[in-house]
């Protein structure tokens, strides 16, 4: 093997988390290249609510607002409603962003127009693009060196593996993995009300799971449905106005008549961590590094700041002129990442359980947590800041007094 590089990175896999990563190494001023994978088939009819401090990675790749602003609808409010129709229910939260000195927690992105955006974006900015999939890997002093389906081989001082949920470069890099399932499927899909959601998400706990409409332009909204996976199985057979009367059903008819739905996919639920996510020059992105159910809009979120972190510690490695893809920095990477993952999956993981168990303490002990978030403030705060993805919000007194 070459102790050549032909690139500073290689990212592999063009999902949205790889993507992002290419367009800020790219924006970097690292040579970069991407190995997008297979291409799927199957439409995604998912779309992502992204958080302030996420399209704030957005807008430093030159992405946002542009016009992605104009198929995206702003997240002004969060409702968590309390259907589980259990003895002891929680009263109804509401997080105002006005009340964390923002416009809007985040915008709601169809993920169809976000990816294809994102590569534009990776390619203007000089990452080349293969198109072929990754079927090896081996380190040799500074260089790791990834074979391709396509015959050839390409050479990096760092890969970004964003490779997937199966990552077969994590499974190269010899990363072991924590997996448990729940026994639920998602269904994604988006449908049009006669009222208007005034940019509120609502997220309605039910004894199968959550239920979030999430606000798209005009009178439409997005869906994530978690359902018991032989329910999710007959949702999804049902004809559009079938599934529409389910939705208006179960929404409790709060956006109006529900009608114009749009295509649909199912995910089974699981939840995934890395031991480790980074190791011989590798560094895991994505859903390669971690998995969680869709409550509380975690998932791309939390891949958007591993790309973020990754490219800023490789800089101010490089900057150092320092070793960007060396132990130190892929130590850096692990611990920083770990600190912020694990315990979001561990309350997303508490939160989905209680809902599915059925078990009275569990849902005393859920109701006890939303009634304390509702009814006291720096509490309701802290739970925004962590949900915004870690980012200081002060109190109104505090942010009066610095004039901000
Ligand atoms: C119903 C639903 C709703 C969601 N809503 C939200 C939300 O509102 N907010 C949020 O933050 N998150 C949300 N998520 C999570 C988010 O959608 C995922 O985290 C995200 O799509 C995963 O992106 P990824 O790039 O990590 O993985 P993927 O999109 O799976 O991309 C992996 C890529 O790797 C490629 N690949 C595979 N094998 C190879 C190989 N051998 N070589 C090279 N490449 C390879 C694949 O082709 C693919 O392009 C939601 C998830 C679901 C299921």
């Amino acid at each position: 093997m070459s102790e050549h590089a032909d690139v500073d990175v290689i990212v592999a896999g063009a999902g949205p988390a790889g993507l992002v990563a290419a367009c800020l190494a790219a924006a970097g001023g690292f040579t970069t290249a991407m190995v997008t994978g297979p291409e799927s088939t199957r439409p995604d009819p998912r779309t992502v609510a992204l958080m302030m401090p996420s399209l704030a990675v957005l807008e430093a790749a030159g992405l946002w607002p542009g016009t992605l602003i104009e198929i995206a609808a702003p997240l002004r409010k969060l409702r968590l409603v309390d259907d589980t129709g259990a003895l002891f229910s929680a009263p109804e939260l509401v997080f105002s962003a006005r009340e964390a000195g923002l416009e809007a927690f985040g915008w709601n992105i169809p993920l169809a127009v976000l990816k294809p955006a994102l590569e534009e974006r990776a390619r203007e900015l000089g990452a080349e693009f293969r198109r072929a999939s990754v079927s090896g890997c081996s380190v040799k002093g500074g260089i790791a060196t990834l074979a391709l389906d396509d015959g050839t081989t390409l050479a990096g001082r760092l890969v970004l593996a964003a490779d997937g949920r199966h990552s077969p470069l994590r499974q190269a890099a010899g990363i072991g993995t924590v997996t448990w399932s729940y026994e639920q499927t998602a269904i994604a899909v988006s449908f049009a009300h006669s009222r208007p959601h005034h940019g509120i998400s609502s997220e309605y706990h039910k004894p199968a799971g959550p239920f979030t409409t999430v606000p798209l332009p005009g009178h439409r909204s997005s869906l994530v449905w978690m359902e018991r996976p032989e329910r999710a199985d007959a949702l999804m057979a049902l004809d559009g106005k079938a599934l529409a009367a389910e939705i208006q059903a179960m929404s409790h008819g709060e956006l109006g008549l529900v009608s114009d739905i749009g295509p649909r996919q199912s995910f089974p639920m699981s939840g995934a961590r890395a031991e480790t996510f980074a190791r011989h020059r590798v560094m895991l992105i994505g859903e390669a590094a971690h998995i969680v159910p869709p409550i509380g809009a975690q998932g791309l979120n939390m891949s958007f700041r591993d790309a973020h972190d990754a490219v800023a510690l490789m800089t101010a490695a490089r900057d150092k002129g320092d070793d960007f893809g060396g132990d130190a920095v892929l130590s850096d990477y692990d611990g920083r990442r770990q600190r912020d993952v694990r315990p979001r999956q561990a309350v997303i993981d508490l939160m989905n359980r209680s809902l599915l168990s059925g078990y009275l303490p569990m849902d005393a002990g859920r109701a006890a947590g939303l009634a304390a978030l509702a009814s006291f403030g720096p509490l309701r705060r802290f739970a925004m800041t962590i949900g915004l993805g870690g980012s200081s919000i002060p109190p109104a007194a505090d942010r009066s007094a610095t004039g901000s």
